[in-house]
């Protein structure tokens, strides 16, 4: 493989807006793969808010099943502390080789705030970051990142900037949804839909 994706969240649900954006950027950037990471512990996130780590990795795992461009990787969960970009391309940056170009994807709403990620410059260098934005000539402060990459850095962040159709599916929304017992059918693949069910997760407070 020369050219993978590694897509790190929460997925609290994973959900359809997740997997049409690795889509549409395995096609765009022609990756081979694209690898699923839940995060046991995301940093910028309250832990204790989040679904059992268990549930979160076997939906990932269940909605990834069918596709062979994606796969899930039980990194980010099964170390302890917060899961670090950082150490996670590192990791990955190891067991695939020198020759392997790595893309680290997010969503727009992340961009604004990276310039707080732990060793940002060095992630900057240790792959690409794909951003799927709504549209490219979406406003964004650039002043933060000004202050912790280079002129290069920002410039290769820029052109990892896509634009992909907005899909209006967020987990948060899925959660609250769930809570009311409206459906959410239409937001996520069905196995992980059957999954939420047969497990009630997400019960109507
Ligand atoms: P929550 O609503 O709980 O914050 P989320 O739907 O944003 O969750 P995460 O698991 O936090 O899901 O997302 C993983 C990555 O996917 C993030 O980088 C996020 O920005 C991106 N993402 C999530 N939903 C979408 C979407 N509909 N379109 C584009 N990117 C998305």
């Amino acid at each position: 493989m020369e050219r993978v994706g590694l897509f790190g969240g929460s997925f609290d649900p994973i959900h359809n807006g997740h997997l049409f954006v690795a889509n549409a950027i395995a096609e765009r950037f022609e990756l081979e793969k694209i690898i699923f990471l839940p995060s046991a512990q995301p940093p910028h996130k309250e832990t204790s808010q989040l679904t059992p780590s268990t549930h979160r990795a076997r939906m990932v795992q269940l909605a990834v099943a069918d596709t062979p461009l994606f796969d899930y990787s039980d990194f980010d969960m099964s170390r302890t502390g917060p899961t670090y970009t950082i150490d996670t391309v590192n990791h990955f940056r190891k067991e695939l080789g020198e020759s392997v170009r790595l893309f680290w994807i997010i969503g727009a709403d992340w961009l604004a705030e990276i310039h707080t990620w732990k060793h940002i410059d060095q992630l900057a260098d240790a792959c690409q970051i794909v951003t799927a934005a709504r549209s490219k000539s979406q406003e964004l402060d650039w002043s933060q990142l000004r202050l912790v990459l280079t002129e290069e850095q920002l410039i290769q962040l820029e052109s990892g900037i896509v634009e992909t159709p907005l899909i209006d599916a967020s987990s948060t929304n899925i959660r609250q949804r769930l809570r009311k017992g409206l459906s959410v059918q239409s937001d996520l693949p069905k196995p992980v839909c059957d999954y939420i069910e047969a497990n009630e997760i997400y019960r109507p407070a």
